[in-house]
């Protein structure tokens, strides 16, 4: 079922990526329902006290599992979009670099916090996103993906944490 409602677009945002487009699982309650449903299981197994969305697609999935399992919710965004004080980490693209942050007000020590995005490609965003709770005295318990594009080696760059995804693709 997730396979049918995930959309590949070739060449997309430049020529020789395949982008695998989650909006078609958006569109199809059947299908959204049972990735909440899988990705609330593994948070009950992590014991997880709060749940972190990477902006943009991954708040998409964080909010709704927030709401499901009554947790605390945490944005991690793009730089400059967050208005209050934040804890900060810069990481490397294929061209140039990022900059993620997240509140930290929002982050409390000792925290057992899930990290979720749509899809885990290189790993290079969630690693910062570890990096960013860190700062705050917490910890990520695991790392969860709607799609995960295993052969681009995310879990040499994510261990030690754990990392679940509902559906892997070997091609890019
Ligand atoms: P990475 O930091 O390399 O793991 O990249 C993960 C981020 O880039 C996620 O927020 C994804 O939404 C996006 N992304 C990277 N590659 C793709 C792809 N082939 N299809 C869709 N989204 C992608």
């Amino acid at each position: 079922m997730l396979d049918k409602a995930i959309r590949r677009i070739p060449d997309f945002p430049k020529p020789g990526i395949l982008f695998y487009d989650i909006t078609g699982v958006l569109v199809q309650p059947d299908a959204f329902t049972y990735c909440i449903d899988r990705l609330a299981e593994r948070c009950k197994a992590a014991g997880a006290d709060a749940i972190a969305g990477i902006e943009s697609r991954g708040f998409l999935f964080a909010a709704p599992l927030a709401d499901r399992l009554k947790l605390p919710l945490i944005l991690i965004r793009k730089k400059g979009k967050l208005p209050g004080k934040t804890y900060s980490c810069k990481y490397s693209l294929e061209y140039g670099t990022a900059e993620i942050e997240a509140h930290v007000d929002d982050i409390k020590p000792g925290q057992k916090i899930i990290v979720i995005d749509d899809l885990i490609a290189t790993g290079g965003t969630l690693k910062a996103a570890r990096t960013l709770i860190e700062q705050g005295g917490a910890t990520v318990a695991s790392f969860l993906g709607v799609v995960g594009l295993p052969f681009l080696h995310y879990r040499q760059v994510l261990d030690p944490t754990p990392v679940l995804t509902l559906i892997d693709y070997d091609a890019e």
